[in-house]
């Protein structure tokens, strides 16, 4: 079993969704179902509504999967385990005040030494732990031995039993910390391979220990995925509005090219424009650079122009707001001057606007009109442009420049020969 586990305390970000995208890929390739587990622990941060928006994003992006729970029902196996690893005597209450721990780490940093937990409730006899009335937190009692990470992406690392501590897995409200609930939630899930992004690399030997110190003795994979740059080179932040699945979709990228672009960054694959589908034969994740991948939004107009080009003329003319099918060809033809959808729909909405044509070319205007209206229908745009000009008389730019007026609500765009066929049977509608 593989698992993504968002928290549902923000907008989506491309780098949840990168890791979402190559949750489904490992999930399809190894045959194994795919887990949500929506980590919803954090009471504070949750915002009502986001675990809606994920599932929907999720859905958006094909992304299947078999089962989706909330961290939070199993906060009652959380405490049974934290009461297992207290009876076992691998974790300890700690009554250390966070004033107390304060001092001390600031001491250490006066010292210029690394704070370590000094291990003072640890050496508590059974009686002083019970009398006490005092709040306290449940500790991990620190591994005696290293712990070896062997990650796909970013190789071997060994962490040594101080790089661990004696870390707290429950709160003196009872709940769990992120770790401890990550950590057995992993082994309840039986999760094969954790999939997930590198601000997590210092927590791995933390749910490692844990696991350890339940008995649990399964060997679970980890792929940490380097994080996602901005354009600047700094860490994308949630105020950049591009590292926001949300802000991508609504400036009118496709899931499809959202996906291509997130599979390609900082990775080897055969080749530049492709499908989830397909990556799903040829993935592997031992391919994506451990380096930081850099975000490009000039490659991801690029991918995206891409995608819209393999539309189905149908589907793009869904997509800019219309049902017929040569709206959808119509629209292909613009894709020279367009990249997304929201590009495209702003240059399709002036030809189907109202045309109120004044100025220089107005009188001209009104008399084309009125001949494109009274026209017979023409296949070819020679036939249509031959007739107006018998009818009106016009000639040069004194037809060309109100004809495109009329047809296309601009002085600029495509050649009117293009545009024409997959126009004239609108033209009622189109020169109003
Ligand atoms: N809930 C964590 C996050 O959104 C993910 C933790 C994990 O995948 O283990 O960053």
């Amino acid at each position: 079993m593989l698992r993504f586990a968002p928290s549902p305390t923000g907008d989506m970000h491309i780098g949840n969704l990168r890791v979402a995208l190559f949750n489904h890929i490992l999930s399809k390739q190894r045959q194994e179902p795919l887990l949500i587990r929506i980590e919803d622990t954090d009471k504070e941060r949750n915002i009502p509504g986001k675990d809606q928006e994920i599932i929907g994003i999720l859905q958006l992006f094909g992304i299947e999967y078999s089962d989706l729970i909330y961290q939070s029902n199993n906060l009652k196996f959380h405490r049974a385990m934290a009461l297992q690893l207290l009876q076992n005597k691998k974790a300890f209450n700690c009554f250390c005040t966070s004033e107390t721990l304060d001092l001390k780490r600031e001491a250490a940093i006066a010292a210029k030494l690394p704070y370590r937990y000094d291990g003072i409730c640890e050496a508590l006899s059974d009686a002083e732990t019970i009398d006490n009335p005092n709040p306290f937190v449940v500790r991990l009692k620190k591994p005696d031995h290293a712990i070896e990470v062997d990650d796909i992406i970013k190789g071997h690392s060994r962490f040594e039993p101080d790089d661990i501590d004696s870390f707290i897995i429950m709160r003196a409200d009872k709940y769990p910390t992120y770790n401890f609930a990550c950590a057995v939630d992993d082994m309840l899930g039986d999760i094969s391979l954790v999939i997930r992004g590198e601000d997590h690399v210092s927590n791995t030997p933390k749910q490692m220990a844990i696991r350890e110190a339940l008995g649990y003795d399964k060997k679970i994979e980890y792929a940490h995925l380097p994080i996602i740059l901005g354009e600047e080179g700094r860490k994308m932040s949630k105020r950049d509005n591009a590292s926001s699945v949300k802000w991508m979709l609504e400036e009118g990228f496709l899931p499809q090219a959202i996906a291509n672009y997130l599979i390609l960054m900082g990775n080897k694959t055969p080749t530049e424009i492709f499908t989830v589908p397909e990556a799903i034969e040829w993935f592997r994740l031992d391919h994506v650079s451990k380096a930081p991948a850099r975000f490009d939004l000039d490659k991801l107009r690029f991918i995206n122009k891409a995608h819209l080009r393999m539309l189905e003329h149908k589907e793009l003319s869904r997509y800019v707001g219309f049902a017929d099918e040569e709206i959808g060809a119509l629209a292909k033809i613009y894709l020279d001057e367009a990249s997304t959808l929201k590009e495209l729909r702003e240059k399709l909405a002036p030809v189907f606007a109202p045309k109120q044509i004044e100025g220089e070319f107005a009188e001209q205007a009104a008399l084309l009109r009125r001949a494109i209206l009274e026209a017979p229908y023409f296949e070819t745009f020679d036939a249509f442009k031959g007739h107006l000009m018998q009818t009106t008389q016009l000639k040069g730019k004194l037809f060309f420049k109100p004809l495109r007026l009329l047809l296309c609500g601009g002085e600029h765009g495509p050649e009117l020969s293009d545009l024409y066929p997959h126009l004239k049977n609108y033209l009622g509608e189109i020169v109003r």
